[in-house]
């Protein structure tokens, strides 16, 4: 009996341990559920959503199907739409604006060629599940929302989930975060009708853009930009389908 109090003890110091990074764990109970955690419901579909939506249509970076095989993506959907979390499509956040698609989350992602360490530049937080599969990529991330509302919802699920390598700020993403720059990568998950100037000056020599640019309401490009000597290269990478980067810029 004391041995196996004993080893109780140890796993819980070595869960405690292994949450650095992730928040802290203060409260018996957050103790308690570390010992015994729940199980995930829905950790099969998202697995399967992975292998069929994800792999299936290309994507091969291990490090994104980690990421995306990791982040519990029903934590970012209403409640209302909860069983659809893992469905192959956009769905309604609140406020007229949306979590992407799955598989163009990959896209983007991938298309970014994080390396650990870097410092990614989110715009359009919008529910956080881009930060948090972006956080799972030992990235620092820096994300800006210009909806208060769904910033301090998005930055509340963020902080319960424990990740704390994500930077929040609420305002027009248009102009960066120029505190903070340069960003080795630059991701933009609503469209402008052109690349925002203060993106591109804040885009990191050798780094990588991705960004929808076209017109409000009809199909948009998405764009890869990388700067290489001071000079930005443009890929066209297909049609796609964002809601507008708005604000008063
Ligand atoms: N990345 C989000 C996610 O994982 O849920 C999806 C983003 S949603 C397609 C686009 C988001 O961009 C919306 O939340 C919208 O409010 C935000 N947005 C639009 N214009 C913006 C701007 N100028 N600056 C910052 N965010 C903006």
């Amino acid at each position: 009996m004391r041995k196996l109090f004993t080893q109780l003890s140890l796993l819980t110091i070595f869960l405690l341990a292994s949450c650095r990074g992730r928040g802290s764990v203060s409260t018996t109970k957050d103790i308690m559920d570390l010992v015994s955690p729940e199980p995930d419901p829905y950790q099969e579909i998202r697995l399967r959503m992975v292998e069929s939506q994800i792999e299936a249509r290309g994507i091969s970076d291990p490090a994104v199907l980690t990421a995306m095989r990791t982040v519990p993506r029903h934590a970012f959907v209403p409640d209302d739409l909860i069983d659809d979390a893992y469905a192959d499509s956009p769905l309604p956040i609140g406020y007229g604006q949306t979590i992407s698609q799955p598989y163009i989350v990959a896209l983007m992602t991938e298309t970014l060629k994080i390396k650990p360490g870097q410092k990614v530049l989110e715009i359009g937080t919008g529910s956080g599940y881009q930060a948090a599969v972006l956080a799972e990529m030992d990235v620092d991330v820096y994300t800006i929302e210009i909806i208060p509302e769904l910033a301090s919802q998005a930055q509340d699920m963020l902080i319960r989930l424990g990740y704390a390598n994500i930077h929040f700020l609420t305002g027009d993403g248009y102009f960066g975060w120029e505190e903070f720059a340069p960003f080795d990568r630059i991701i933009v998950t609503a469209a402008p009708d052109h690349l925002p100037q203060p993106l591109a000056n804040q885009l990191a020599e050798g780094g990588r853009l991705v960004i929808p640019i076209g017109p409000v309401g009809f199909i948009q490009t998405l764009w890869l930009f990388e700067k290489l000597d001071g000079k930005l290269t443009a890929t066209n990478l297909g049609g796609v389908r964002f809601v507008p980067l708005t604000g008063e810029h």
